[in-house]
């Protein structure tokens, strides 16, 4: 865990150059999310950044608390159960929110919910209906967002845009769970501006849900590293940032 002298006199050299690199890259991204809303003629307060923590270590992730990050998103439950019980340990006196942003097979659903805050990656009924029984077991309600999947790659799960709306009045029955909005990973285009035509239809599509799910439904996470800024002028609420924020990933 990296902590500055001031906080604990044994932080050693490496931990505080960490904690320094971390809060410039911070500053940086903030300045930009800033920059976006300003541009949108939005709050920045409208837009959360979830730290998207995948393949990085509890060391570089405690550089990333120091520096004032409390969001985090994972895309495995193997991966990120660990490092949730290590980071709880580490750092007993910060609350950090961990949001599920992957592919979630159903058998481990029930994992997921014990784990994570939101769910932002529900890609079928049956998974929300897993999810559903899973919240009311423990004793909690779940806030959850239906992932689509814009332009049909095979390689990336979500629903349909065809298939969201029966979806969305499916959810809408569930007990426990609560839908809080619409979740994309559009491809991948080297020039961030050509993705915003994504981002546009993932907010159309999130009026309509909010149409039948109600005032409730009004989350947009879009946007990663590359084009967080395009997202943000187009609506986004949740900005997912794995590398600008952690450096690239080993894969
Ligand atoms: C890895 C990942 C991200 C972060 O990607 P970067 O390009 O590193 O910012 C965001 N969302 C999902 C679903 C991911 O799997």
């Amino acid at each position: 865990m990296t902590i500055t002298p001031a906080q604990h006199p044994g932080a050693t050299s490496h931990e505080i150059e960490l904690a320094d690199e971390f809060r410039a890259r911070l500053d940086r991204i903030h300045a930009r999310i800033s920059d976006a809303c300003q541009r949108s003629g939005r709050p920045t307060s409208d837009v959360k950044l979830v730290g998207v923590t995948k393949t990085v270590s509890v060391e570089r992730i405690g550089a990333a608390i120091e520096a004032g990050v409390r969001l985090f998103g994972e895309n495995r439950v193997q991966e990120a159960a660990p490092k949730i019980a290590e980071l709880a340990k580490v750092s007993p006196d910060v609350s950090l929110r961990w949001h599920f942003i992957g592919h979630l097979q159903s058998n481990k659903a029930r994992r997921a919910v014990e784990l994570f805050e939101t769910i932002h990656s529900v890609d079928s009924f049956k998974l929300a209906e897993r999810l559903d029984r899973a919240a009311a077991e423990l004793n909690r309600r779940l806030p959850i967002m239906l992932e689509v999947n814009l332009a049909g790659e095979a390689s990336k799960s979500g629903l349909s845009p065809e298939s969201l709306i029966q979806t969305v009045t499916q959810v809408a029955g569930l007990l426990q769970t609560d839908l809080i909005g619409l979740m994309t990973v559009p491809p991948y285009l080297e020039n961030a501006e050509d993705v915003r035509p994504y981002f546009r239809r993932l907010k159309q599509l999130r009026d309509e849900a909010s149409s039948i799910a109600g005032d409730a439904c009004l989350e947009l996470s879009m946007g990663m590293s590359h084009d967080y800024e395009v997202a943000i002028e187009e609506g986004a609420t949740f900005v997912r940032i794995g590398t600008a924020l952690f450096g690239s990933r080993q894969q």
